[in-house]
């Protein structure tokens, strides 16, 4: 079976919950009704067979004459007259009242459902309940006590059904209207629901797209509003930036680090045709290795920095981070730089003492070595490299500084890029990926790293630490 839509399965699930909310409410009115309606009908009798009584009358004698306009009925009794006010109410909503006598003969207010009731014994202020015919009907009777009236009653009947038509008129109408009102609910429901679970469609959408065709350029649009599902959409456009952003830098990897192997590999090439063409001396072959070694050396340097590069960028959790000792750390590693002393460049080292920090050892040897061995590298013959470490407030500071060759300013900002040389003539043994990965070990120990230089003067490199909680 196929499976149902988030929309379905909501508008079910709410129009379940309205059918019972509905069905409860129909048993409670239902149910409340009926008693209540009971009560109005009994009351409403009692009332009125209490209201008749203050209509009748009993006049000893009457000069009709004088009264020949009246709209009262008189009927003789006992030597006199009884008078029957003509606000008598023989029969209101349905409840009907008659005179009689104890014998249950009827003196006036003669209808077929009192006459129905002749069987039932005529009691004072007693409101009994009787079927005819099954039907039910409720009887109140009344004995009247004023002076001339003795030995007459009052009987008050009505059928339990009156109150019925009223009951079936109120559920005739919630029967109509109740069910009217839940469709009407639970299409607005599924439309609403359609509406609001679209934009999840379209993300959806977008997100098929970009896994068939690869096109990371793609971004939901769902116009504006801020609810949770533009949230959402946000959030996904994010995540593809991202994506779009570390897939491109990847290709932009692969693609520098096959350019750059290129050269030393076409030099190879080229340095094997040429050297094989002929007859060699073994001297010009020897050349042609020291050559090829130079060439292989400078390639198996560029795929270990590429190797340690891809492996910070990518598992950075491997790399653990232990408690150092930043002073003695930065004095030892100077210590066993400045014996390259290249063209005669004189490394110092200027620390403040008893400088801590948790970070990952090998990691730092590499950025300190990275930016030390550039400062040799661009550095001028008999210059100076100075390595100090200071402690502030908030942060821990290293900088390398050397009175080099410098950087054009146009290239500071480019200098951090992977494979980037701002002037290849000087690189030599350069892979154009150390201040790259100096940039990422910094990021890795949540720091920064800036530059500063003079072309022809020289430069420094800062790389900042916030102090971290040993
Ligand atoms: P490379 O392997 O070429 O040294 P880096 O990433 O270490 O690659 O440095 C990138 C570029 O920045 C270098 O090619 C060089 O032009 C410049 N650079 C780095 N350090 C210095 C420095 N101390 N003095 C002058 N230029 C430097």
């Amino acid at each position: 079976m196929k499976k149902l839509s988030l929309r379905v399965k909501i508008t079910l699930w709410f129009s379940a919950v309205l059918i019972l909310v509905v069905a409860l409410t129909y048993f409670a009115v239902l149910s409340v009704s009926r008693q209540v309606i009971q009560k109005t009908v009994k009351d409403s009798l009692i009332t009125t067979v209490t209201d008749n009584i203050d209509e009748v009358e009993y006049y000893c004698d009457i000069d009709f004459e004088h009264i020949s306009n009246d709209v009262d009925y008189y009927i003789e009794y006992n030597g006199g007259y009884i008078e029957i006010d003509d606000d008598f109410l023989r029969e209101v909503n349905q409840v009907y009242t008659s005179l009689c006598l104890s014998d249950k003969s009827l003196v006036y207010g003669e209808n077929p459902i009192v006459s129905k009731t002749s069987d039932l014994e005529l009691t004072d202020y007693s409101l009994r309940q009787i079927t005819i015919d099954s039907t039910i009907y409720y009887v109140y009777d009344r004995r009247l006590t004023l002076k001339g009236l003795e030995g007459l009653w009052l009987r008050g009947v009505v059928s339990e059904a009156q109150g019925a038509v009223q009951l079936s008129s109120i559920v005739r109408m919630s029967l109509i209207l109740l069910p009217v009102l839940v469709l009407l609910v639970i299409i607005g429901g599924y439309l609403t629901a359609g509406r609001t679970l679209k934009p999840i469609d379209r993300i959806s959408e977008a997100a098929a797209q970009i896994r068939q065709g690869n096109d990371l350029k793609r971004r939901i649009d769902l116009g504006e509003g801020g609810d949770e599902v533009h949230r959402l959409a946000d959030q996904f456009n994010e995540m593809f930036g991202r994506l779009e952003a570390s897939f491109l830098s990847q290709q932009q990897f692969i693609s520098d680090a096959s350019h750059e192997l290129r050269t030393p590999v076409s030099v190879i090439m080229a340095q094997c045709e040429l050297t094989l063409e002929q007859e060699r001396s073994p001297a010009e072959y020897e050349e042609a290795l020291e050559v090829i070694q130079r060439q292989g050396r400078k390639m198996s340097r560029l795929v270990k920095d590429m190797m340690y590069f891809t492996r910070l960028e990518l598992h950075p959790e491997r790399y653990e981070k232990n408690e150092i000792n930043l002073t003695e750390f930065v004095e030892d590693t100077c210590g066993d730089l400045a014996i390259i002393a290249e063209k005669g460049i004189e490394l110092s080292c200027d620390v403040q003492r008893n400088i801590y920090f948790k970070g990952n050892k090998g990691l730092l040897t590499r950025l300190l070595s990275n930016l030390i061995n550039n400062a040799y590298r661009y550095g001028k013959d008999g210059g100076f490299i100075k390595v100090s470490l200071k402690s502030e407030e908030n942060n821990i500071i290293l900088s390398v500084k050397d009175n080099g060759i410098g950087i054009e300013p146009s290239e500071l900002q480019n200098i951090f890029r992977r494979f980037y040389q701002a002037d290849p003539s000087h690189t030599g043994e350069g892979s154009g990926l150390g201040l790259a990965m100096a940039r990422e070990i910094t990021r890795f120990h949540k720091g920064e790293i800036s530059a500063e230089s003079k072309l022809g003067v020289g430069s420094t490199f800062t790389v900042t630490f916030p102090k971290n909680i040993l």
